[in-house]
């Protein structure tokens, strides 16, 4: 197969793989940098901001960047399988994967804590989908286990590949910016993407001089472990996708923060709701832990604690709002059910 349309195709020179490394792609990355002038004059204006749209890849996350390599590498390697622990995206975007290379893929998710478009996802693309009773990091601990025991390819965010995939998102941006933004404001989790991006930054600043952004990193405020400095037993947050207590990535992911000169902060669920509702009104509909990026700018602008003037800030919108529709259905009344007549519809026409 020709790696033709992904970012294998586009960016391999620019990653660190073994020659082994298979071609593999779905057209994954290419993802939009989104200009959001009106969202910006919400925030008091004088500055560009654009929404790194991660939700348009082939399963709708960001994932998609990492697995295509990790798999690529493990099917290279002669991996017949491979399995990760997951709060779903990963789940569905290594089983798509794995479907596209012909190897089987095992994914553990956390009991009753995974967004419905994820499950649905992992199960379409033909993945064996194991659920334990604990959190994403019980899971996660599990997996190791398994990998340590049997012969089956590990494609967790410890797989080092997974983020050579990852950081060409920040390559995406530069390449369209002409240069780094100011400011990335990024939702966190288990930590492995803002690694990613700031080994990107730092790869094309390196290379090319297109200098470094600031890193918002922002957890939300039930999962918060970087923020507070210690381990989160039990994480909770309606953003599935960053409810984790004990990130993996979470070492390097405060390196690079400070490295960058920014920080990690931490916002209530209802900021990401209202920040996810405020994406809805531009046209972008994204989950939950998608919006927490924005959210985490807000809080900050509001607080006075960054001065967005004259700045370019790129927030990283990590998902697409089809991957989690229970959010929304639950927060809206009983759809109105009328009679097929124009009398029963005109009173919803006019105001
Ligand atoms: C995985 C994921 C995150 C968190 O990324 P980390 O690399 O774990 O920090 C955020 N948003 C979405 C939609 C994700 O799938």
């Amino acid at each position: 197969m020709d790696a033709s349309c992904g970012i294998l195709a586009r960016y391999r020179d620019w990653m660190d793989l073994p020659p082994h490394t298979r071609d593999l792609d779905l057209c994954e990355g290419h993802t939009p940098l989104i200009p959001v002038p009106r969202l910006a004059r919400r925030l008091g204006g004088g500055f560009d901001l654009y929404v790194k749209y991660e939700g348009l890849n082939p399963t709708g996350s960001f994932k998609d960047r990492g697995l295509v390599v990790a798999v690529a590498e493990a099917w290279g390697r002669g991996a017949q399988a491979v399995i990760c622990a997951s709060t779903g995206n990963t789940a569905a975007s290594a089983a798509a994967y794995a479907a596209r290379a012909g190897l089987r893929a095992v994914v553990v998710v956390p009991q009753g804590k995974v967004a419905l478009g994820k499950l649905a996802g992992a199960l379409a693309y033909g993945a064996r989908v194991v659920q334990v009773r604990g959190s994403f990091d019980d899971a996660l601990a599990l997996v190791r286990e398994a990998v340590a025991r049997f012969p089956i390819a590990l494609v967790n965010s410890i797989n080092p590949y997974r983020l050579e995939g990852q950081k060409t998102a920040a390559f995406e941006i530069v390449d369209a910016l002409g240069r780094a933004p100011d400011w990335l404001a990024i939702p966190v989790g288990n930590a492995g993407n803002i690694t990613a991006y700031w080994m990107g930054f730092q790869q094309y600043h390196q290379a090319k001089g297109t200098g470094l952004p600031r890193l918002l990193g922002v957890q939300a405020e039930g999962a918060a472990p970087l923020v507070h400095g210690r381990e989160v037993a039990r994480p909770e947050t309606i953003a599935t996708a960053i409810r984790i207590g004990r990130p993996a990535r979470g070492k390097e992911a405060l390196q690079a923060v400070q490295a960058s000169r920014g920080r990690i902060i931490a916002v209530p669920d209802e900021a990401i709701l209202e920040a996810q509702a405020w994406l809805a009104q531009e046209g972008l509909w994204v989950e939950p832990a998608s919006a927490a990026g924005l959210a985490g700018l807000v809080a900050e602008i509001r607080r006075g604690r960054l001065d967005p003037r004259g700045k370019t800030i790129v927030v990283v919108c990590t998902g697409h709002g089809l991957k989690d529709p229970d959010i929304v259905l639950k927060r809206h009344e009983a759809l109105p059910l009328i009679e097929p007549d124009l009398d029963a519809l005109q009173p919803w026409l006019m105001t």
